[in-house]
């Protein structure tokens, strides 16, 4: 951030009195310009023993594979962000979804909320994001061209639970080292979790 977005001036970077972390700080309008992790939301959706997967259509990772899904808007809530994903990129509903996966991507400033549900009449439709949508089953998944290590990992999930019917919320930390090695870390189910 260059420009106050409330008056146009010049900001700086400081922390703040009682804060303690350096924020963009417009010395003429005194706002404070607070940066937060941002929601990405979207949805797994099945149509008999296959998933519905998107080719992207913009980058980055034009033309990979992935789930629908993208950045939640405000006045909406994560499930009608995820159904919206889910519309806007691949022509698809749901009658139902429910929670199942959470992933922290602290080095990109995301959180990614997938929600599950079944592909409603089976039909979807390649959006404008996309370049084309399709129904996989597991032996038919282009694991060498998925998008993302986060959207990897939550089709693992998928593929496993998936064997016992059983679908608790799964979560996970999406890390990338200094040298740009990127590591997930599994939560256990259920289990207790340390902050630090
Ligand atoms: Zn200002």
């Amino acid at each position: 951030m260059k420009y106050c977005s409330e008056c146009g001036q010049a900001v700086c970077l400081e922390i703040p009195e009682g804060d303690n972390l350096p924020r963009y700080i417009c010395k003429y309008c005194q706002t404070i310009h607070y940066q937060n992790p941002k929601i990405v939301a979207g949805c797994l959706l099945s149509w008999q023993d296959k998933v519905l997967l998107c080719k992207r259509a913009i980058e980055p990772r034009y033309g990979s594979w992935t789930l629908p899904a993208g950045f939640m808007e405000n006045d909406e809530t994560t499930a009608q962000a995820a159904a919206r994903e889910a519309r806007e990129e691949a022509g698809a509903r749901s009658p139902t979804l429910e929670l199942y996966t959470l992933h922290n991507l602290p080095h990109i400033n995301q959180v990614y909320l997938m929600f599950r549900g079944e592909l409603m009449d089976g039909y979807a439709e390649a959006g404008v994001e996309s370049l084309e949508v399709g129904l996989f089953a597991e032996s038919e998944i282009p694991w060498d061209d998925i998008a993302f290590p986060v959207i990897h990992e939550i089709l693992e999930f998928y593929l496993q639970d998936r064997k016992t019917g059983h679908f608790p919320v799964r979560m996970g930390d999406v890390i990338r080292d200094q040298n740009n090695v990127v590591q997930i870390v599994r939560y256990q189910e259920s289990s207790t979790i340390k902050p630090d």
